[in-house]
């Protein structure tokens, strides 16, 4: 569903660091309060040059990075406006929610706003802030023509991540708390540098002889979150060069990766081009098979500084964060990271290439017993973030919704992308040097937006090996395809097969993720840790059986359920022509429901075709030598 229609072609770059305001001489003054933090709240007071009349203000609505509309206006409290000491009425805008309008009397030049926000992501010992939180400017302007300058006030001793450019030295060990002033900007460059602060702070410097500067800020929960083994340090610093080989000269000054290790939670990311706001859960730096599940995240969001802010869609380069983006092409600004952001990780070591190859098999697999892909396109996926959350339980019958798709069956476009050239070209070209150009063209070295539609992409692809490139992104992308594309991994050397044991990153996926697949590729079930039914793959044995999300399971073939009784139930069925009966209460009721299922246990992983050219080995392979130089 590609609205070809809409999409432009944008053959000049925009530098974000582009004068500040032809339209507004003086910055909006911003100061952020981060002390209440332990308490969920932020405080802003906020300084705006005015002239008399209408004046319109807005906060973000279109989020960079989160492709929808999903500012935090709700969490925008306590508003109140004043100017020459006196309170001046507003009214916010009846369609539109996250404007405010208010009259400025004669002689008002400065309007000053006080603000809160209401965090959740920040703690006793931690706060998180992405600037939107905070920010308020003039409605219907380009953000990259609003001159904003920023401050902020933390806890005294906490230490501050961030990619922003200090005025003057930082002094964590001041009594008051620390507050530290940044060079003036724009409002577009502001949203797109968080602050990361908190009371267990470390900064490490990353593959020092590499230009520009490249650094790790962690904010734990523990003091010891943040004194992170070396190894993990020099992967990431092995990280930094990787990225250079692969993609080039990036779009930033300097690159601040910013990590959160909360108490509790999972992990995330959210790209920007200077740095990148990454959680991890507790303790998965430590334990190498957490490390695992969690090892594409930096990776991942590094990639977006040239995949995603750099080369970003033209319908995702919006002037403002009103204007409604479009989403069509997220299966490259995301599909085309999550699959560079894993094939990062083994290259830096975080992930074995075994492990890789696990990785890969899990994934298919799931794209593959997606009920939903009956009906809908990876295309269609992607317009997933811009609909408003489904109400209700949002997992229930989630496989026949679909969900962001466009992440793991870009994986999958893309790994047959690299390994079509390879075998197009026998193996002397790959993706690489597709990226060597898409990512390479106009300035380098500051925060750039140089917009790009499929035409593009075809085009540079053709300049690699001539293919018809657009009929092979049509009848894999906007085609309703009964199964998961499964070219990339067998022109790299692997079929995908189901065997009864799983494999070492699946018994890492099912130990850390609370949602387990372990079932679902055997009867189409998956379950919570209680035996509580969170989905149903529509045409698996389950659903035949009429067995519902919120359903419980409660016996299986006559014995109290246990997990370890329905896997030896599951086992048992391979060649039996025993059915397999399952007691499940619904509500107050208990019903009885029989499954005919005789598949045994269902586990997928890749195994070798012998004979056929080891693309996936050579994918995996890092294209820098050793370390140069130790990570302090
Ligand atoms: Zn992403």
């Amino acid at each position: 569903m590609i609205h070809l229609r809409l999409l432009f072609f944008f053959s000049v770059a925009f530098s974000l660091l582009a004068n500040a305001a032809q339209s507004q001489t003086k910055p909006i003054l911003i100061a952020a309060d981060l002390t209440d933090a332990p308490r969920k709240l932020f405080h802003a007071e906020i300084d705006l040059p005015v002239h008399a009349g209408s004046l319109a203000l807005v906060t973000p609505e279109w989020i960079p990075g989160a492709h929808g509309p999903r500012g935090p206006v709700a969490n925008i409290v306590g508003i109140v406006f004043t100017a020459d000491g006196k309170t001046l009425p507003w009214q916010r805008d009846d369609v539109d929610v996250y404007e405010y309008h208010l009259e400025m009397p004669a002689g008002v030049t400065t309007l000053h706003a006080h603000l809160d926000c209401i965090n959740t992501r920040s703690s006793r010992v931690s706060a998180v802030l992405e600037w939107e939180s905070l920010m308020l400017y003039p409605a219907d302007t380009p953000v990259r023509q609003i001159a904003i300058q920023p401050s902020v006030k933390v806890l005294a001793g906490w230490g501050i991540g961030t990619s922003l450019q200090p005025l003057s030295a930082y002094d964590p060990a001041h009594p008051a708390g620390g507050t530290v002033a940044y060079a003036a900007t724009t409002v577009e460059v502001l949203e797109d540098s968080p602050i990361m602060t908190g009371a267990n702070f470390h900064e490490y410097t990353l593959a020092s002889e590499v230009t520009p500067k490249h650094f790790v800020d962690f904010v734990g929960a523990e003091p010891a979150d943040v004194n992170v083994r070396p190894e993990a340090i020099a992967q990431l610093s092995r990280l930094v060069r990787e990225g250079f080989a692969m993609y080039g000269p990036p779009h930033y000054t300097s690159y601040h990766f910013l990590v959160l290790i909360p108490s509790h939670g999972g992990g995330g990311g959210l790209e920007h081009h200077e740095s990148s706001d990454n959680s991890l859960p507790q303790h998965s730096l430590e334990q190498d098979d957490f490390a695992m599940i969690v090892a594409d995240i930096l990776p991942h969001e590094f990639t977006h500084s040239w995949n995603g802010k750099y080369r970003r869609p033209a319908g995702l380069a919006t002037p403002d964060y009103d204007t409604p983006m479009r989403n069509e092409l997220l299966w490259i600004y995301e599909g085309l990271t999550d699959y560079m952001g894993n094939v990062l990780s083994a290259r830096i070591g975080s992930t074995t290439p075994q492990q890789y190859r696990d990785y890969l098999a899990l994934t298919a697999a799931q794209m593959d017993a997606t009920s939903g892909r009956a009906w809908r396109s990876i295309e269609d996926t992607t317009y997933e973030p811009a609909m408003p959350r489904p109400s209700g339980n949002a997992e229930a019958w989630s496989s026949w919704r679909r969900g962001a798709d466009y992440y793991p069956e870009g994986d999958l476009v893309w790994l047959d992308v690299d390994t079509t050239i390879r075998r197009l070209t026998n193996n002397q070209k790959n993706l690489r040097d597709f990226l060597l150009i898409f990512l390479q063209k106009g300035v380098s070295g500051v925060p750039t937006v140089l917009p790009y539609d499929l035409n593009e992409v075809t085009a540079d692809l053709n300049q690699i090996v001539p293919y018809d490139w657009a009929a092979f992104f049509n009848d894999r992308v906007n085609r309703v395809t009964p199964h998961a594309n499964l070219e990339g991994i067998e022109q790299g050397g692997y079929k995908l097969v189901y065997t009864d044991t799983p494999t070492e990153f699946e018994k890492a996926y099912l130990k850390h993720r609370s949602a387990s697949p372990e079932f679902w590729f055997s009867l189409g079930l998956a379950l919570d840790q209680d035996g509580m039914v969170t989905d149903v793959r529509v045409g698996g044995p389950a659903d035949k059986a009429k067995v519902n999300p919120g359903q419980k399971l409660v016996a299986v073939n006559g014995k109290t359920f246990t997990r370890d009784a329905l896997h030896a139930a599951v086992a048992a069925s391979k060649g039996s022509a025993q059915l397999l009966d399952l007691i499940v209460q619904d509500d107050n009721d208990l019903l009885q429901v029989t499954l005919d299922y005789h598949g045994g246990e269902q586990y997928p992983m890749l195994v070798r075709m012998e004979g056929t050219p080891d693309y996936l080995a050579d994918i995996t392979k890092p294209h820098t030598s050793a370390d140069r130089s130790p990570a302090k």
